[in-house]
Order: C-alpha cells, then structure tokens, then sequence
C-alpha cells in the first residue's frame, strides 16, 4: 500500500461501482458519487471503489472502444475527488474471484426472483435484441462484487436499491445456511431520488442520449441540451411534479439548494417564472460546477502512469481480501478438498 493515509485498522468497509459504459453524468455524481466522497472522508472506513466491466458488456458495447471506456471511468473518478490516499481503485475483471463467487452465490437465489426485478424488466424493453443471460445474472454478480469483500455499506443511487436487495438476501440466505459469513449491507443515499431525465421521463441515464448531461460536456453542449428542456406557461396554482418543470426545479434543488427552489416556486405561484433566466442561471451553475472536474480529468488524461499505478495498488489491495472470502465461502459450501 504505497500511499495510504489511513492509519487507523478500519472497522467497516465500503464498496461500490459504475459501468464503463460511457462517461459519467450528473445523476452518477450527484446520486452516488458524492457518496463514495464523503465517505472516504471518515477515517473509520476501508472504501474501495470499482469499475465494474463484466458489468457494463452486458448492455450493447463496442469492444475496440472498451478499454478506453474502462479507464475514462478511473479517470473521471480521479476527477471527481476520488483520493487514492484514502479510497482504493479496482477493475471488476482484474479479480476473477468476483466471478467464481457470484457463481457460487447463484445457487442460492431463485430464477423467478431476478426476472422480476425492475432493472431486468427495463432492460429488456430498453434492449429487446440483447437480452442475454449475464442480463439476468446482473443482481448476482453485485450482490458477489460488494459480499467479496464483506463491505457494510454501498453508497447507490436510489435506483439500484432492488439490487442492492438482493445482495442483503443474499447475504442472509448464505448465513442461515452455512453459518455467519457475510454482513448484510446497508446503502448509503445522498439523495432520495434519481436525478431525473431532461427529458422528463424517467432517470438521467447513460443509456439514453437524451436523458444526461455528462461531466464531459463543454458550456455549449450544457446550455443546449437545458434550453431543449421541455417548459410552459411559467405560472399556475400548483407546482409541476413531472415534466419539464420539475427536472428544472430538482436540478436547481440539489445544485443550488432547497431555497433557490422555493424561490423559484413562489415565482411559479404569482407573477410566473422567466424561463430564459432560469435556464441560463442553471446553465452556468452546471459548468462552474464542472470546469474543475474537466481540468483534472485533463491532467490525469495526460498522465496515464499515474493511474496505472494507482490501479496497480488497489489490485494489489483488494485481491487478498478477495482471495481470502472465497476461501472461506468454499470451504463453508463444502467445496475445499485436502485429497
Ligand atoms: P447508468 O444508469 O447511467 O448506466 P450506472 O448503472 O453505472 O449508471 O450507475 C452508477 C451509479 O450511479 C449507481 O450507484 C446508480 O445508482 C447511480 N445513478 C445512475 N443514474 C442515476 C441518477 N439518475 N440519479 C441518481 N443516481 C444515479
């Protein structure tokens, strides 16, 4: 552990993940993000974070791409605040016993269960000629990413609460069954809903081009894609709670506060609000918020032996407490042999 800082023998550990599969947005941030942040703030914690790529090819992907898609991921956590002195850094792929441990797990967890998670059922609307079975396998391999290393609490975003679900089950099946082995993991929210699509349907999400605004977006992108964002009138007797107005309204919340809000909401009430204004205050509030996090992704960009490096200590971190879970899960599940 080259260069760690924390000295304390932390009493919980933290885990969580994206998928690569393209660069992260606003809701990713500020939904879970943040969450990874505050928590490798507190010195009790062992966080480690992950780029989860046997997660993100279960969707359509460009293979040639893949590689850059991953370390774009480690580059914009970097960006963000991840601090490799506080936080460790890991690719799924690079520990197989994430695998060999989701297919121990799957054992345990009935068929009919997955198929009707919401995630699942979206999915396949989503992607009517991919549904394959890493697809339906998904909750397995992240119940197995966060019980690997026996992590106690998972900053997520409200959206993957049902996964996250199955993880506890999970835990608590494999406990009952073969003895106290996994903690069940509680999830950590800094927000209590999904940072909503610009379109109004739905969450912002990478899947849907229309839907996000990325951190990688430049000042033009940020106010087009908010001018395109659906409004009306500008006054009523109450306060839209979907559309276009409402996306407007949470944004200005979470960036801005609850008071720029209410503001914002008594305008709605009386005289009405001027869109044009509060779509350029909102337009620059997002691209001071992000010029700090393109210029260090830049440096790190130009830097790739920083990351390498540090990609190299989280393996080397994470790989022995993986390696010792699965020893101890087979050896429970019968599966250790001395002949
Ligand atoms: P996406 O749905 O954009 O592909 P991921 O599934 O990789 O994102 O999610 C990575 C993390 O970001 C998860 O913890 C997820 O809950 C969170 N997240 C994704 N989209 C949103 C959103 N719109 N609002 C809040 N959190 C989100």
């Amino acid at each position: 552990m080259p260069f760690h800082s924390k000295t304390k023998k932390p009493s919980q550990r933290v885990f969580s993940a994206t998928r690569p599969s393209g660069p992260l947005h606003l809701g990713n941030y500020l939904g879970a993000l943040k969450g990874y942040l505050q928590l490798q703030e507190k010195s009790d914690l062992d966080c480690i974070y992950a780029v989860v790529d046997l997660h993100g090819i279960t969707s359509p992907y460009q293979h040639q791409n893949y590689p850059q898609q991953v370390q774009e991921i480690a580059l914009e956590y970097l960006a963000c605040g991840l601090n490799p002195k506080k936080a460790h850094l890991v690719i799924q792929s690079r520990i197989p016993e994430h695998v060999e441990l989701a297919y121990l797990l799957s054992t345990l967890y009935p068929v009919s269960r997955l198929e009707q998670l919401p995630t699942y059922k979206d999915k396949k609307k989503e992607q009517p000629h991919y549904i394959n079975m890493g697809l339906l396998y998904y909750p397995i391999l992240m119940a197995a990413d966060i019980l690997l290393y026996k992590a106690q609490l998972v900053p997520v975003g409200v959206d993957q609460l049902p996964h996250l679900e199955v993880a506890r089950e999970i835990a608590r099946a494999f406990n009952r069954r073969f003895g106290k082995t996994f903690p069940e993991p509680q999830p950590y929210l800094v927000s209590t809903f999904s940072i909503p699509s610009l379109d109004g349907k739905g969450k912002m999400s990478k899947s849907y081009p229309n839907s996000y605004i990325s951190l990688l977006d430049d000042a033009a992108t940020i106010q087009k894609k908010i001018a395109k964002v659906a409004t009306d009138k500008g006054s009523g007797k109450t306060i839209p709670t979907k559309g276009g107005v409402a996306v407007l309204l949470q944004l200005i919340e979470i960036l801005e506060g609850k008071d720029k809000r209410r503001t914002y909401e008594s305008m709605y009430l009386k005289d009405g609000i001027s869109y044009n204004n509060l779509k350029a205050e909102l337009t620059q509030v997002i691209v001071k918020f992000l010029q700090p996090i393109q210029s260090e992704r830049n440096y790190y960009q130009q830097h790739p032996e920083i990351i390498k490096n540090i990609l190299k200590e989280g393996e080397e971190y994470a790989r022995p407490i993986a390696q010792k879970t699965l020893a101890e899960v087979k050896e429970k599940m019968g599966l250790s042999y001395n002949f």
